[in-house]
C-alpha cells in the first residue's frame, strides 16, 4: 500500500498524457479502493480518447441477455474499451467483479444486476471511487437511483411490454370465437412467470393480465409458476400444467420468449399444433427462434425488447459519463428521461410483420 500514494499523484498529473502506455491494469499500480474520489483519472485505455468501462453481465447464459451483450461490445468498437465479464447468476460474484473494476481504475461502469435491490450498495462503491455507473435491464430501486447523479438507466417500460402482449391474446381472442374452447365465455389461461423480484416479471404478469380484462373478457387463472425466464424450466412447468388441466387451457402467457418456446415444446408433445389443435401462446423479447416460431405459426405473437437499442444506448451513455460528459438526447441519440434514464420502446410482433424484429 505505500506505494499508492506515488501512483496516484503520478496519476492526477500525468491525467489523460498517461493513456497508451501498456500494463496499467497490473495490480501493483492498482490499490486504490480507499482512496476516495477523483483517483481515477487517468485514461487506462489503449488509446487516448477510449475510456476503459468495466461491463458485468448478470449471466451470459441467457438468450435476451446474450443479444444486449453482443450489441454492447459491437457499438463500443470505436468508442470505448469494453471488459465484459460473466457474474454467473452470483450477486456476490458480481459485487467481485465490481471491487475488480474499480481496482483497475476503469473510467466507467456498465452493470446488468443479478439482484436489483443489490444496486444501492454498486453504486455507493463507484461514488466513492468516482467511477459512473449505468445499470441496465434490471432496474434499482428509484432510492438506489438518487443516490447519486452520475448513476444512470437504461431498459424498457415492464409495463408496456405486458400491456402489448395481453393485446396480442385480445385480439386473436376477438378474431376466433372457438379460441373460447368450453363456450362459457371466460378465458382460461396459463402464466409462465420470470425471476421473482425482477420488474419484468413482476410488471408483465399484472399488465398482460390488466390488457385482456380492460378489453372486457373475462379471464380465469388456471395455473400460474415461475420458469425463471428458462426455457428447459418452460418446458417443464407447462407440461405439468398440461398434466392437471389438460385442454381446459385456453391461452399461455410467458413473460419472455424462451419460457413461451418450452411451453410450445411441451404443447406438442401432447399433440398440439397438429390438426386442428392449437394453443395461443405469446412470449416477449422477439429472439430469433421466437421469429422462427411465429413462421412456424406455433407461437402467436411476441413484443420486441430492443436487444439491439439498449445496448447501444447503455454503452453510449456509460461512455459519455466515464469522459465526464452529460448525456443528452443530442450525443445519445435517446431520450433522456428525469437525467438518469432511457428508455427503449418495445414494439409487438407477429407473422404478419416478422421484419421489424429482425
Ligand atoms: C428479458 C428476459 C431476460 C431477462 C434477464 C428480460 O427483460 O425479457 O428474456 O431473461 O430480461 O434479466
Ligand atoms: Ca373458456
Amino acid at each position: 500500500m505505500k506505494k499508492i500514494t506515488s501512483v496516484l499523484l503520478a496519476s492526477a498529473m500525468l491525467g489523460a498524457a498517461l493513456a497508451g502506455c501498456g500494463g496499467n491494469n497490473k495490480a501493483e499500480d492498482t490499490a486504490n479502493t480507499d482512496s476516495g474520489a477523483a483517483t481515477n483519472t487517468a485514461n487506462s485505455g489503449k488509446t487516448a480518447d477510449m475510456p476503459k468501462v468495466g461491463v458485468a453481465i448478470y449471466k451470459f447464459d441467457d438468450t435476451f441477455m446474450t443479444g444486449v451483450r453482443n450489441s454492447i461490445d459491437s457499438a463500443a468498437k470505436d468508442i470505448a474499451t469494453v471488459d465484459i465479464v460473466d457474474s454467473q447468476n452470483s450477486q456476490p460474484t458480481q459485487n467481485d467483479k465490481v471491487d475488480l473494476f474499480i481496482t483497475k481504475k476503469y473510467n466507467g461502469m456498465l452493470i446488468n444486476p443479478v439482484d436489483r435491490t443489490a444496486a444501492g450498495v454498486i453504486i455507493e462503491k463507484a461514488k466513492t471511487a468516482n467511477i459512473p455507473v449505468v445499470f441496465l435491464n434490471r432496474e434499482p430501486l428509484p432510492e438506489d437511483m438518487k443516490k447519486w447523479d452520475k448513476v444512470y438507466y437504461v431498459g424498457a417500460k415492464a409495463e408496456e411490454s405486458g400491456t402489448m402482449s395481453g393485446q396480442l391474446i385480445v385480439d386473436y381472442w376477438k378474431a376466433h370465437p372457438e379460441a373460447d374452447k368450453n363456450g362459457d365465455g371466460v378465458l382460461q389461461y396459463v402464466m409462465l412467470k420470470g425471476e421473482p423480484g425482477h420488474q419484468d416479471a413482476e410488471l408483465r404478469t399484472t399488465y398482460s393480465i390488466q390488457a385482456i380484462e380492460d378489453a372486457g373478457i373475462k379471464v380465469e387463472k388456471l395455473a400460474e409458476d415461475t420458469a425463471m425466464w428458462d426455457r428447459v424450466k418452460g418446458q417443464e412447468k407447462m407440461a405439468a400444467f398440461l398434466g392437471s388441466h389438460g385442454d381446459k387451457i385456453e391461452a399461455v402467457l410467458g413473460n419472455n420468449d424462451d419460457m413461451a418456446l418450452g411451453a410450445i415444446e411441451a404443447l406438442k408433445a401432447a399433440g398440439y399444433f397438429t390438426g386442428d389443435k392449437y394453443m395461443p401462446v405469446v412470449g416477449v423479447d422477439a429472439t430469433a427462434p421466437a421469429v422462427q416460431a411465429l413462421q412456424d405459426g406455433t407461437m402467436l405473437g411476441t413484443v420486441l425488447n430492443d436487444a439491439n437499442n439498449q445496448g447501444k444506448a447503455a454503452i453510449t451513455v456509460a461512455t459519455l459519463l466515464a469522459k465526464g460528459e452529460t448525456p443528452t438526447k443530442d450525443n445519445v441519440g435517446f431520450d433522456i428521461t428525469d437525467n438518469q434514464y432511457v428508455w427503449i420502446s418495445y414494439k409487438k410482433i407477429t407473422k404478419d410483420n416478422v421484419a421489424d424484429a429482425q
